[in-house]
């Protein structure tokens, strides 16, 4: 059965796509990529009496036999690589040893997730500043934001074996009385106050450069009051954001950072908005997991004048494989054109956005050995093409951190985790099945757990 619209290109790309080599990134080679995903930082196929050329030749098996499973970040032209290729990698053994690392411990477990924060009748102006300007008011009142409840549940999986709770208090947008330079004559909203309680805190707010809203907030300063509202039993707070927000100068926007160390991070849905998608240039064929496609690969390739290469493909059609299978579920689908669609659409990009982000708090840097829900990320084009997995040295520092310092299992009981974390993401995904990227993400676990040992 077909879906229509969706890719039906029949050949993937498991490796980085030719325009990786014109960046000059070079990805950690197999036994590197092995070696990351261990404790010791010790490829595990390297024993006594074997020469490194046999280590060599077992790694480039073993990594030709996952790529179905985890294939190679795409690095595609305008991707967070190409504009940083040398970004450092993060093996499971530095990320051990990182002195900023927070680990979990029983009196301060628990992840908090607080929904978006509630705009007071003093600052009203603010409510105007989350809807994109560019889309008709009519368009935007049908399609549902993404509801916190349903963050939760797909953190609770993600995270499995942590408690993720509701963060109790109710956070209020309110008027920030202090004088200011900032605030314009006439009663411009230079400033405005996030209040917890009786503690409120200093938000400062800008013109959206690219005008897409009309304000933008200040995500420092958003982080800032979330260091202050850090419950003792937490191991970090997450706050989801309905508004546009900025780091500085710089940017343009910004949907999600995390201050690591402190064990705060914040994401908005804003420009998550698929109303927004034309703007962004967004492929509905080609998002994750079709955004493996040769053909697609190749065409954005094409524009910055690579020639297509032959080495790097793979036939889908002859192998059953994770990714295989999640392209095949995601060629089911329709493209997202009801409201019920793209409300769905939305919190996927939103639920992969809040695991990546508290990814951070748990040590986790940006990724750079396959696709990988911990990839950097340029803009919402690039978001939208990775996968919502952890790769295997990031599922490992999950894995590490949860089942063996948390809950002091040994290697056996870290496998087992492994596989009971795959089965709540089904669970969840399950359900939301009607959206394609939980219903691909479903389809691959169910492959994947099919290739680990009972
Ligand atoms: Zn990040
Ligand atoms: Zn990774």
């Amino acid at each position: 059965m077909a879906g229509e619209g969706v890719c039906q290109h029949d050949e993937l790309l498991l490796e980085c796509s030719p325009w990786a080599e014109e960046t000059g990134f070079e990805r950690p080679d197999a036994v590197k990529r092995l070696a990351a995903t261990t404790r010791t930082g010790r490829n595990p196929l390297a024993a006594k009496g074997k020469s490194a050329q046999v280590v060599k030749k077992l790694s480039q098996e073993a990594a030709e036999q996952l790529s179905a499973s985890f294939p190679g970040p795409l690095l595609l032209p305008k991707d967070e690589l190409n504009w940083d290729p040398d970004y450092p990698p993060q093996s499971c053994r530095s990320w051990l040893i990182e002195p900023a690392r927070n680990k979990l411990t029983p009196e301060r477990k628990t992840l908090y997730i607080a929904a978006p924060p509630v705009v007071t009748p003093g600052v009203s102006f603010m409510d105007a500043w989350t809807q994109p300007t560019t889309v008709p008011a009519s368009e935007l009142h049908e399609i549902d934001p993404p509801s916190t409840d349903d963050s939760l549940q797909y953190l609770s999986a993600f995270y499995h074996g942590l408690p993720v709770n509701m963060f109790p208090q109710s956070l209020r947008f309110v008027p920030w009385t202090e004088p200011s330079r900032h605030t314009k004559p006439g009663g411009g909203h230079g400033y405005v106050g996030l209040a917890c309680n009786d503690v409120c805190t200093r938000i400062r707010t800008r013109e959206t450069p690219d005008k897409k809203f009309k304000r933008q907030l200040n995500l420092n300063d958003l982080l800032d009051a979330a260091i202050e509202m850090l419950p003792n039993d937490a191991y970090s707070i997450i706050m989801l954001m309905n508004f546009d927000m900025y780091e500085d100068d710089d940017d343009d926007f910004c949907c999600g950072r995390a201050y690591g160390g402190s064990r705060v991070s914040i994401v908005s849905s804003a420009r998550y908005h698929p109303s927004l998608d034309v703007d962004e240039g967004i492929d509905y064929d080609h998002m994750w997991p079709a955004s493996h496609c040769k053909t697609f690969a190749d065409s954005l390739c094409a524009i910055e004048g690579l020639e297509p290469r032959e080495h790097i493909i793979s036939i889908y059609e002859t192998q059953y494989s994770p990714i295989q299978q999640a392209v095949e579920a995601a060629r089911k689908s329709q493209i997202p054109s009801s409201a019920k669609d793209r409300s769905g659409l939305w919190f996927s990009r939103v639920a992969r956005t809040l695991a990546h982000e508290l990814g951070h708090c748990f040590g986790m840097d940006h990724c750079i050995y396959f696709a990988c829900s911990m990839q950097g990320t340029s803009g919402i084009a690039e978001d939208v093409r990775q996968p919502p997995y952890l790769c295997p040295v990031c599922l490992e520092k999950v894995a590490h951190a949860i089942a063996c310092e948390f809950q002091e299992r040994d290697q056996t009981g870290k496998e087992e985790y492994v596989k009971e974390r795959y089965k709540a993401i089904a669970e969840f995904c399950e359900i939301w099945k009607h959206v394609d990227l939980f219903a691909s993400y479903s389809a691959w676990i169910q492959a994947r757990l099919q290739q680990l040992p009972d």
